[in-house]
């Protein structure tokens, strides 16, 4: 199995600590609940008492309500007429709406007025968002205005959050809901805008305290090789005498969906187009430590196990969990265990 350890109690901690340095915190649970599930995600939410959950897609809006959520959701994937999912939660008391765009707002005045929402401004990230020339005049009608967004690069800046902010609130009063700002550049915000405001965080939340997490994999299985033989769907030959240790982890679980570093120099990867990537794998550095060190994938990874090549010597056996390296945002873990 793939398992995402977890120390409970100092992982618990972090949120506890960042919510009393963030007045205002709205927990973010999206895509893979940063690898913890979306629906463990809602649970510490509430038990974190957070007002307010963030989401990306409509869609997400029913899973983290299963897992037991019952305050308002923030759905952050500005609303798009196509999306029916996104349409219907319009009329959902307890949903609010990101819109981010002249036209749309004018859609959702005409035909869901009453709808909870809130206007998401254009940032330097350029992704979504009105422009502040277009908030002279804007009509939000009988639109429920909850807030203005800014969504700001991971390197967040201060002053533009707060020309954004004060930009919109010669609009509209109505609370500022920021992303990406370090905790004292949202003090300093909080202190420069008058009213409420928010900031919504994921990766700081979940991931802030890595010591608390751990992840490893299940050996499947042993096996003495000798050079020269061969083995996996595509029977390359074992580079020398050793073992081939097959663990749980595999694409379906999103391991090694990149090249490892080490194979990034221009040289290396001249090999891998000229003998296609499957067959370079055979030399590639995989995300498992046994015996200490990283050790090689035998053959590219399958669907849910990987083989990998480790010398003689190394002492490993059925059932050990070895570390493995996971990047959080991208694997679904088999478990999620936490003490
Ligand atoms: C995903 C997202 C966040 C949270 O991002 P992290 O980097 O995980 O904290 C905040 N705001 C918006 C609009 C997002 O889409």
């Amino acid at each position: 199995m793939l398992t995402l350890n977890v120390d409970g109690a100092a992982w618990r901690q972090h949120h506890h600590d960042l919510r009393d340095a963030v007045p205002g915190l709205v927990p973010v649970a999206k895509g893979n609940g940063y690898g913890f599930g979306l629906d463990g995600l809602a649970r510490e939410a509430m038990a974190l008492q957070a007002p307010t959950l963030a989401v990306g897609i409509g869609r997400e809006v029913e899973t983290v309500r299963l897992a037991g959520w019952t305050r308002d959701v923030v759905v952050l994937n500005p609303w798009r007429s196509f999306d029916d999912v996104a349409t219907a939660l319009l009329d959902d008391p307890g949903v609010i709406t990101t819109v981010s765009r002249a036209g749309d707002i004018a859609a959702l005045r005409r035909d869901h007025p009453g709808a909870r929402i809130i206007v998401e401004l254009d940032t330097s990230m350029h992704r979504h968002g009105l422009r502040t020339d277009e908030l002279a005049g804007l009509d939000l009608g009988d639109l429920r205005l909850e807030g203005w967004a800014v969504h700001l690069p991971s390197t967040g800046s201060l002053t533009e959050a707060t020309a954004l902010a004060l930009a919109a609130l010669d609009a509209a009063r109505a609370p500022l809901w920021v992303s990406h700002l370090s905790v004292d550049d949202y003090r300093t915000f909080r202190s420069q805008v008058p009213g409420q405001t928010r900031m919504r965080v994921g990766t700081r939340l979940w991931l802030g305290a890595p010591d608390a997490l751990r992840t490893t994999a299940t050996v499947l299985d042993v096996h003495p090789v000798r050079r020269g033989q061969r083995l996996g769907y595509h029977q390359h030959k074992v580079p020398r005498d050793g073992q081939i240790v097959v663990v749980s982890g595999g694409t379906a679980h999103g391991i090694a969906l990149q090249a490892p570093a080490s194979l990034r120099t221009l040289r290396q990867r001249a090999v891998t187009a000229s003998e296609g990537l499957l067959s370079a794998a055979g030399r590639q550095l995989s995300p498992f430590t046994i015996g200490g060190r990283k050790r090689s994938f035998a053959e590219a990874p399958h669907m849910q196990a990987s083989m990998l090549f480790v010398p003689a010597g190394v002492e490993v056996k059925v059932g050990d969990e070895v570390p493995v390296t996971c990047r959080m945002t991208t694997t679904t873990f088999d478990r999620v265990l936490i003490s």
